[in-house]
């Protein structure tokens, strides 16, 4: 009866999309006030992953590159770099937005019915993209509700789901796994290595960002990405937002 009562007392934790909301650590997307700055640079020379880039005296992040460290906000004496708390940053690639993507999005909508299946490959990964992808299947993001649920096998899947920036020794495999998805299928690069390639540098072990080896139609930028930012790219890319 007490774990009854337990059961009962704690009620429904799943969370609907619209009402989530970062908590108040959660860093986010960084973004420039609009004002020109004055070009001293200091934001650009700390930022690890090259994410930066200062035009005509506007700063400018790139989200694909960023890691949310907030080294930038440190160095910025003008204190013009914020972090915004923004986690909804996923894009599509022009595969899925232009002319010819709308014919695409129409051709996978219909094949899949509103539902999809996920196979995840880990492309070279720290595991903590992972570890917030495996989060979507527990009961308070609960990924199955949307009618999307984790395969075993590329066979079975409509959308791999590629986390970490990709390594030589993996290359094999994530083409291969590519190849293995049947068509039409969409690819979607997960976390800041994935869509960017930039966290780990330059190295004879690293061959870069997902799309220099397969077509890639959805960028989940962060470092790593929260759960409810994976599930607005999936549900952005199934125009079900
Ligand atoms: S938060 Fe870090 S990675 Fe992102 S722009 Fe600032 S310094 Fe670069
Ligand atoms: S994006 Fe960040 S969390 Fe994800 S695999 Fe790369 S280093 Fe790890």
């Amino acid at each position: 009866m007490s774990l009854l009562s337990k059961i009962i007392n704690t009620g429904v934790v799943t969370e609907k999309l619209d009402a989530t909301s970062a908590p108040h650590r959660f860093r986010g997307a960084m973004r420039a006030g609009k004002q020109d700055c004055g070009a001293c640079m200091a934001c650009s020379e700390t930022c690890p992953t090259g994410a930066i880039v200062i035009q005509n005296g506007r700063v400018q992040v790139n989200d694909k590159d960023c890691i949310f460290c907030g080294r930038c906000i440190e160095r910025c004496e003008a204190q013009l770099i914020k972090n915004t708390g923004q986690y909804k940053l996923a894009t599509l690639s022009g595969s899925l937005t232009e002319t010819a993507g709308n014919e695409l999005r129409k051709k996978i909508r219909r094949v899949l019915n509103r539902s999809m299946h996920i196979r995840h490959v880990d492309a070279g990964s720290c595991n903590a993209c992972d570890f917030e992808m495996a989060a979507l299947n527990n009961p308070i993001y609960d990924l199955q509700q949307y009618g999307i649920d984790f395969v075993p096998s590329p066979r079975h899947a409509d959308l791999l789901m590629v986390t970490g920036v990709v390594t030589r020794n993996l290359t094999q495999a994530l083409q291969m796994t590519y190849e293995a998805t049947p068509t039409p299928k969409l690819v979607m690069a997960v976390g800041a290595c994935a869509a960017g390639g930039r966290t780990f540098g330059d190295s004879y072990a690293i061959r870069g960002s997902v799309d220099k080896l397969v077509p890639v139609d959805i960028y989940v930028p962060g470092c790593p990405p929260r759960p409810q930012a994976l599930l607005y790219g999936l549900l952005l890319a199934l125009d079900r937002l």
